[in-house]
């Protein structure tokens, strides 16, 4: 895996959103901690609604990049839809207060059982496969208005493991297939209002939602029914300095005209879905880590924390570049530091990183960890999740408790031996 090196000489700020001090927050609430400001997420809400001027435009936040019940009320409140990808999204969705209506369903070949008990709750369904299409056709008939996933063939975004749109990927029904899609559709009278399409994450390019909303254009004309066409999301954020983000005003421009050309063709105003993830809680998260060890070894140092891929996968996974500050040393002179994590595994968090120097006991904050921070961490190494805390209204509020040693133990079974 590779790292950049960050060279820009980074001023010394002091990290304090809404004004909350978090060195205190941790001491607090004790680290590892993921905390959130509620703020972002309403500015980066805000800023979704005013770059779209369609009064028919719809967000549905994809619930996965981070779920927290409390952070799904918050999301709610602005007026925003979700997409969840499994049963049990579906249902802390419903405990969050979201009508089933408000919920699309879009699994990736799940367990049909798992597909019976999302129609009974009545979300909007999304297929991804033809067998998902004929065992709907088969079991319901035409009672189950349903929404298909295509895969457009379009490759883009961040990383392979993030480019989900393109005919190997395991997402979504290939385009060529339309045909067989239609004569099932045809066979069972199954009412199809929405088309989908969800290309990948980290899209800098507005182009690419054009290129794939043309291919959708031109398969809606197979389907009368159409209520809504969902893009999909995959936009962008920046995670350094310098990074092209998704430009929203511009992707909007590019979206709307052509979707109103289409919609004149269909005949019909239909709604434009967009299911951003990322773009909407990212900015807002904060994993904050106490620094336990400083390694001066030959060449760099090495800074040790009390978290790591346990509770951040993304930099392992996907090469993701973190921003890394210091919150108790902010004017420190500036080091290059290798950040690490305390799992017995390479957990490397950043890699010849410029920090303020850093000493042991100092906090450190790491950013852009409120999408795919919480929702992927894990228990490896028989660690404790970390707790969440959510700054709403100048406040720093709890809003899920650190794991505890019965979280781990809780449904292990001890044989007799
Ligand atoms: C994950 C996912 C999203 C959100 O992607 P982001 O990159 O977080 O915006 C949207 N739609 C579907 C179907 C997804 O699986």
């Amino acid at each position: 895996m590779s790292f950049s090196t960050s060279v820009t000489e980074v001023m010394p700020t002091t990290l304090s959103p809404q004004g909350v001090d978090l060195e205190q927050v941790c001491q607090q609430f004790s680290t590892p901690l993921y905390l959130y400001d509620a703020d972002i997420i309403i500015r980066q809400i805000e800023a979704l609604k005013n770059a779209f001027t369609y009064p028919k435009t719809k967000f549905k936040y994809a619930a996965k990049a981070l779920t927290n019940i409390s952070i799904l009320k918050l999301i709610r409140q602005q007026g925003i839809d979700l997409d969840v990808v499994s049963i049990q999204e579906g249902h802390i969705a419903l405990k969050a207060g979201f009508t089933p209506k408000q919920i699309m369903y879009t699994p990736s070949g799940v367990p049909f059982a798992e597909i019976d008990e999302a129609i009974e709750l009545g979300f909007q369904m999304n297929v991804d496969s033809l067998p998902l299409l004929r065992y709907i056709g088969e079991r319901y008939g035409n009672t189950v208005p349903c929404c298909l996933r295509l895969n457009p063939d379009i490759r883009a975004g961040g990383h392979a493991k993030i480019s989900v749109g393109h005919n190997e990927s395991k997402f979504g029904i290939a385009l060529s297939q339309l045909d067989l899609v239609v004569d099932v559709v045809k066979q069972y009278g199954i009412t199809i209002n929405g088309l989908h399409i969800h290309t990948g994450s980290d899209i800098k390019d507005p182009k690419v939602f054009a290129q794939g909303a043309q291919r959708l254009y031109a398969a809606a004309q197979h389907f009368p029914d159409l209520q809504f066409i969902d893009f999909g999301s995959g936009f962008k954020v920046a995670y350094k300095e310098g990074d092209i983000a998704t430009d929203i005003p511009q992707l909007a421009r590019l979206m709307e005209d052509s979707f109103q050309e289409f919609c004149q063709q269909y005949g019909r105003e239909l709604e434009m879905w967009f299911e951003p993830g990322k773009f909407i809680v990212s900015d807002s998260g904060y994993l904050l880590t106490e620094v336990t060890v400083v390694k001066e070894n030959p060449g760099i140092d090495f800074v040790h924390v009390d978290t790591g891929l346990n509770h951040l996968l993304r930099p392992m996974m996907y090469d993701a570049y973190h921003d890394i500050v210091n919150v108790s040393n902010p004017e420190g002179a500036q080091q290059p530091y290798h950040v690490v994590g305390y799992i017995c595994e390479t957990d490397n968090l950043a890699e010849g990183r410029m920090i303020a120097e850093v000493r042991p006991g100092d906090i450190l904050a790491i950013k852009n960890a409120g999408a795919y921070g919480f929702s992927m961490a894990s228990n490896y190494n028989s660690r404790l999740r970390p707790a969440e805390v959510l700054i709403h209204q100048g406040e720093a509020k709890l809003i899920r408790q650190r794991e505890t040693m019965d979280d781990i133990l809780q449904n292990q079974i001890e044989l007799p031996l």
